[in-house]
């Protein structure tokens, strides 16, 4: 059957009497056959009713046949057409880029890919035709600044090493789209000031992706705590590690990377913390250690370990380290009961647990989401601020914050003693929460 993309009034002149408003003005189309749309059809064939709201963002409801006993599938989804999503330009085509965000991209409900930037030109050739992206809009790190002039870019995302991020926002910033950069977001505070002042400058929008304050399992986590359905939040234990290889590659390059286990991987356990508690440190206390004569960690940190003091009183002791088997999780000792994240930073696959005593037995629950991407959700949030001019959930001044508790950090753990937080206590200013469409 030839495949036909009708607009509303077509597919109503087709249907004819077939279609009809209902009273809340949702139409709905009630026996709808594949012969009416198209002229020739199966025996049989009939759509089964279904609510059509003729708002965009509004999903299409189909006909019920699961019972309520199982777990409900979410809502159908209600992408924009292609031509009112905003359009993203990525920028440095390496394993996160290729691996993560194209496909993210195009799932995206709000957000499309129109331009990639790359210093490898026979691998952006490649990419621009697995993704549809015309010769016109691949540039080479040299050619960057003139994306200024191409009007099918609104946003650029900055996905290369860590140092180079301030370059490419100052100079993205100048070209007038909205900047999206991953984490950390540079090397230093100095250079997130620099960042930061650059886009307010430019009067573009510039957002930090933690994708995990975009990702249902570790929100839902953060609702918890809040309404302190397992009493007062007192102690979290959180850490994220991983083994690494290739001393070659920047990550292992201090002047490329900024650090080591702390700003690539710890960060996610900082960041989290900040983010389900709602405040900030007020001290930190930190060890590091390097394995001495390993090349990996010539540079840059193997191991950190480090506990944060919060005004409410809870305690955070963390770890990241670079050289063991891969474990990403945090638990939230409270009063009542905790509450468990495992796979807490990974890409997908999060699992939430919490215990509860209820009389003589101790209840233990597991509370499993359905799956989002978390990368598309990132990025469609920042798509809807810039639709909607509101200020990104995780703006510049978040990354800002990041970097001096890392400092703290890190100052810490070459001290040996437990180093104040002075002149930041409170939470960076925030946009509204992202919505959970
Ligand atoms: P990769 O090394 O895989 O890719 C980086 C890309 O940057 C390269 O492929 C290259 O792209 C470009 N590049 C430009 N200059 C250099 C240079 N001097 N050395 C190396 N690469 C260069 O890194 P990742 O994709 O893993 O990380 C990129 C960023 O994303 C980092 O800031 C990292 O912290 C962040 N990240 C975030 C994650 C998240 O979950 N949010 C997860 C992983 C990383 P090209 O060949 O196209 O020029």
């Amino acid at each position: 059957m030839e495949n036909k993309n009708l607009s509303r009034k077509e597919f109503l002149s087709i249907t004819g009497k077939t279609a009809a408003i209902g009273a809340a003005g949702t139409l709905s189309l009630n026996a709808l056959t594949a012969t009416d749309l198209f002229g020739q059809a199966p025996s049989k064939t009939a759509s089964p009713p279904a609510s059509i709201p003729p708002q965009q963002d509004e999903p299409i409801v189909l006909e019920k046949w699961k019972s309520d006993v199982d777990q409900q599938s979410g809502p159908t989804p209600t992408p924009l057409p292609p031509g009112s999503r905003i359009r993203y330009a990525v920028v440095g085509l390496g394993h996160l880029a290729l691996e993560e965000i194209l496909p993210a991209l195009s799932t995206c409900k709000k957000s499309r890919l129109t331009a990639l930037v790359s210093g490898s030109p026979d691998k952006m050739q490649k990419v621009a035709a697995q993704y549809g992206i015309k010769p016109e809009n691949c540039y080479s790190y040299q050619t960057y600044d003139q994306l200024k002039n191409n009007t099918e870019v609104d946003v650029i995302y900055i996905v290369l090493p860590n140092a180079l991020h301030k370059e490419y926002v100052i100079r993205g910033a100048k070209t007038g789209k909205h900047i999206l950069c991953e984490k950390p977001m540079a090397t230093s505070s100095k250079e997130c000031e620099e960042m930061i002042a650059a886009c307010r400058n430019s009067n573009v929008k510039l957002m930090i992706a933690y994708r995990i304050q975009y990702e249902p399992h570790n929100r839902k986590l953060r609702e918890l705590v809040k309404d302190r359905t397992f009493g007062l939040a007192k102690v979290i234990e959180a850490s994220n590690a991983q083994s690494s290889a290739n001393p070659a590659h920047w990550r292992f390059k201090k002047a490329l990377a900024g650090g080591g286990a702390l700003p690539d991987i710890g960060l996610y356990c900082l960041n989290t913390n900040r983010f389900i508690l709602g405040e900030e440190p007020t001290e930190v206390f930190a060890y590091q250690y390097s394995t001495p004569g390993n090349p990996l960690f010539k540079e840059v940190e193997e191991l950190i370990s480090w506990q944060m003091r919060f005004p409410s009183g809870v305690i955070a002791s963390c770890s990241s380290d670079y050289n063991v088997h891969e474990s990403r999780r945090y638990r939230v000792l409270c009063e009542k009961g905790w509450l468990n994240m495992d796979k807490a930073y990974a890409y997908k696959g999060q699992k939430l647990t919490t215990a509860k005593a209820d009389g003589m037995m101790e209840k233990h629950e597991e509370i499993s989401l359905a799956e989002k991407n978390q990368f598309a959700a990132e990025i469609d949030h920042f798509s809807d601020c810039i639709m909607h001019n509101k200020t990104p959930f995780t703006p510049g001044e978040e990354g800002l914050q990041d970097h001096l508790l890392m400092e703290a950090i890190y100052q810490s753990a070459r001290a040996g003693k437990p180093v104040k937080i002075s002149g930041q206590n409170k939470p960076p200013q925030r946009g509204p929460e992202p919505k959970a469409d």
